[in-house]
């Protein structure tokens, strides 16, 4: 068995997973983003897709395995070709026609169900392919966590009615739920943003984990939960004095940041100010404001705009909009342009803000009186401390990594590509769809960024590379040798996993590879026990010791691991 580990932490794996995975030998780096699976690496990958293989075949998907390299034209077809960006890796073929890389398969499996789905009787379908995804992530990183080339279950349903949907829907929340707690693997669903793929609701399952680049804001009352892309909250009111009077404008010489308005002797708190953010929309500068101390969202930007462009307006665009460049912009009597205010501005008095001249700032600004052209909408990232828009709870935030995701596509790809049945009354209607993805590597990652200890991994039993280790204390004791295959032989025989370390080593070596490389359970053979017709059993997680007659070595086994 070729495992190789590495004594010490490799440099540049940041992430607990990404260093463990390279020291237990599971994987070595190609390129970025890219990884080779050695075969301790790939056998925890087969376990993880065998269950699940099996809860997607509990609710009666059926496999297939689609090519990987697409032409253009589905992708055309679907409009995707275009709106997705740089993340689609595109090639071109000997006969210069455009080709991709797979990325998701919605525009693949439709150009099946529209050729060969016809009528009502054929649905509900839900099809699944596992295999190889490419994306060019702008910043691949921690690992096979986000890879540019990695493995994904990836599953579509096909029904006739929104009902059906939510029926296929349902059943995939079901399997994803079980397949995480059966990989040990925690996970919160939340709401979350659809946005590439397109659809109307989606919703991710997502592990907490430090090596995750996603905030989910969750509810400790009544469960709320979602991605901060998306999530709804109540800021904490801030009391206003009354309003003391007209707006003033008092010269703020040098000031070009919340914080040194906050810093400046007559200024505001970052809570008493209002940002204004200039973004050019379909060409138009567009105003934005939101209380000093908030941050603006931009996916819920995104939802508001609808499908129109959008990008951070440059100075000089912000000049020629509004007369000063930002630090000393805002929105008071300006009537030409479409202002849009985050509902946290509402009715806040005594508020500071730019004056539309370069090192000059308005105060006693009164929102209601002075600024009555905003459109109201929901602009900024919940924090925690927030209220729960549902319970009135203070919310928190975790740091996550999206392990799982189920779209409601609805009409968007068989619409476009034109994928309908007849009904039983002979209609012809677009197929409504939904498609679900898993990573599979991202299970194994997460499970050891959940399951690991300063020896190494401990993998959860079900997704572990082997059941058992039988480690040889000294191999060139033929006595110790033959008991040790004579274990490995029977253990084998009975079902389980077994890796037998019969290497010429220090025993010392033998079990820092054992506990490095995860495997639930060492029975070691040395002199002492075998003395006593015996060997040393020993649990990784916890690191339980007992001696086990050798004719028990299986049963112990088979009560400790669940079938
Ligand atoms: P993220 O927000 O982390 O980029 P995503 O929203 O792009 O994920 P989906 O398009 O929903 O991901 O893909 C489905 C699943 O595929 C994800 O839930 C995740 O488990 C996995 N996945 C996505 N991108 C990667 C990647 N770069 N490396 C490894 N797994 C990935
Ligand atoms: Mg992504």
């Amino acid at each position: 068995m070729f495992i190789p580990t590495l004594r010490d932490d490799p440099a540049d794996a940041e992430a607990t997973s990404h260093r463990l995975m390279l020291r237990a030998g599971l994987i070595r780096q190609l390129g970025a983003g890219i990884y080779s699976k050695l075969p301790l690496g790939e056998r925890v990958a087969r376990k993880v897709e065998a269950i699940v293989r099996e809860e997607m075949a509990r609710i009666g998907a059926q496999e297939f395995r689609l090519p990987m390299l697409h032409p253009a034209e589905p992708w055309k077809e679907s409009g995707r070709w275009t709106s997705v960006k740089e993340e689609l890796f595109r090639l071109k073929d000997r006969k210069q026609a455009d080709m991709a890389l797979a990325m998701t398969a919605e525009e693949i499996f439709t150009t099946i169900a529209r050729s060969e789905l016809r009528s009502y009787r054929q649905l509900p379908q839900i099809w699944y392919q596992i295999g190889d995804k490419f994306r060019d992530e702008p910043r691949p990183k921690s690992g096979v966590l986000r890879g540019r080339e990695f493995t994904m279950k990836d599953s579509y349903s096909f029904d006739l009615d929104r009902a059906g949907l939510d029926v296929s829907f349902e059943k995939h929340a079901d399997a994803y739920r079980r397949i995480f707690s059966r990989c040990g693997v925690e996970t919160i669903p939340v709401e979350a943003s659809s946005g590439s793929m397109g659809g109307s609701m989606s919703v991710e399952f997502m592990a907490v984990c430090d090596a995750g680049e996603d905030w989910i804001v969750v509810c400790p009352g009544c469960g709320y939960a979602a991605n901060l892309e998306k999530a709804k909250s109540v800021a904490l009111a801030v009391a206003d004095p009354a309003s003391a009077g007209a707006v003033e404008k008092f010269p703020t010489p040098g000031v070009r940041t919340i914080e040194d308005l906050a810093r400046f002797a007559g200024g505001a708190a970052a809570e008493r100010q209002i940002k204004t953010l200039v973004y050019v929309v379909d060409e138009q500068p567009v105003l934005f404001l939101l209380r000093g101390d908030h941050d603006l969202n931009e996916v819920k930007l995104g939802e508001l705009l609808g499908a129109a462009p959008f990008r951070p307006a440059r100075p000089e665009e912000c000049r020629a909009a509004l007369g000063a460049l930002p630090g000393s912009l805002g929105a008071v009597g300006v009537t030409a342009l479409r202002v849009f205010a985050d509902e946290a501005l509402r009715g806040r008095r005594e508020m500071t803000t730019g004056a539309n001249e370069n090192d000059f700032h308005l105060r006693h600004v009164d929102v209601a009186r002075d600024l009555p052209q905003v459109i109201w909408a929901d602009l900024r990232n919940a924090r925690a401390g927030d209220a729960c828009v549902r319970c009135g709870k203070s919310l928190e935030l975790r740091k996550t990594i999206e392990m799982g995701h189920i779209f409601k596509l609805g009409l968007r790809y068989s619409e476009a590509m034109g994928a309908r049945v007849l009904t039983a009354e002979g209609v012809e209607v677009p197929i409504v769809m939904g498609s679900y993805g898993i990573g599979i590597e991202r299970i194994m990652a997460a499970a050891i960024e959940a399951h690991h200890d300063k020896n190494g991994i401990v993998w959860p039993i079900a997704i572990a590379p082997f059941d058992v280790v039988v480690a040889t204390v000294k191999a060139s004791d033929p006595e110790q040798l033959e008991k040790s295959e004579r274990m490995y032989e029977r253990l084998t025989q009975e079902g389980f996993d077994v890796l037998l370390d019969d290497r010429d080593e220090r025993p010392g070596v033998k079990f820092k590879d054992a506990d490095l490389i995860g495997v639930p359970f060492r029975v070691v053979l040395g002199p002492r026990a075998l003395a006593k017709g015996c060997v040393e059993f020993v649990a990784r997680a916890g690191g339980e010791t007992r001696e086990v007659p050798i004719d028990q070595v299986s049963a112990e086994l088979r009560q400790r691991i669940p079938k």
